[in-house]
């Protein structure tokens, strides 16, 4: 299986919703890759922060059915591709991004400067993103711009909460997967939102 087909089954993992064969293979691919067992943390922590939102407001479930497949359009092109995002964290040496290493540096004491520097990626890709969403949500009736954006809402909730523990236990491997893994969830939701059909 590969990265891009167990990332689709995260949450029937999660859900139980898999056959026992796929489960597995979700199981096997997920002890050798390190990112997709990032994904999944992410995904389980997400999953719990979406379950309390779920209590305070409950979500229009129909009109989520009805956006989610058409989330799945072609991805567009930017500036910093996920690809070179994923190996970010292997290859960079901090040279640009200084400056935020230096401001994480100062607000927590032992942030990685590599994993600061990947964050800073993140960040840039989120805000380009985040821009070309603005340009198709006018397009969008107030049902749909609702759904993604309190869905949107969710994933950046839980953003904050697994910045805020890694903030406060830096040094810990698995809050900064978790953080990543949020990202990247974060990047996927805005890629496919801005990639969304226009409906009028
Ligand atoms: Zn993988």
């Amino acid at each position: 299986m590969t990265c891009d087909q167990v990332r689709d089954r995260l949450d029937g993992f999660l859900g139980s919703a898999l056959d026992p064969a796929e489960r597995s293979a979700v199981t096997r691919h997920v002890a050798e890759c390190a990112e997709c067992r990032a994904d999944l943390e992410a995904a389980r922590f997400l999953a719990d922060r979406t379950a309390g939102l779920r209590r305070d407001i409950p979500p229009p479930a129909d009109l989520w059915a009805g956006i989610a497949p058409r989330l799945a359009a072609p991805r567009r092109r930017l500036s910093v591709p996920l690809g070179w995002l994923a190996a970010a964290a292997v290859l960079l040496v901090v040279g640009s991004s200084a400056v935020t290493v230096a401001v994480l540096r100062r607000s927590t004491g032992a942030i990685d400067p590599v994993f600061a520097t990947t964050e800073a990626r993140y960040q840039q890709a989120a805000l380009e993103l985040d821009d070309l969403y603005q340009r198709v949500r006018d397009s969008l009736t107030p049902d749909t711009r609702l759904v993604l954006e309190r869905n949107l809402a969710v994933i950046e909730r839980a953003l904050g909460e697994a910045r805020s523990a890694l903030r406060a236990d830096p040094a810990n491997r698995t809050l900064e997967a978790i953080v990543v893994g949020a990202w990247r969830r974060k990047i996927e939701f805005l890629e496919r939102a801005a990639s969304i059909e226009r409906e009028s």
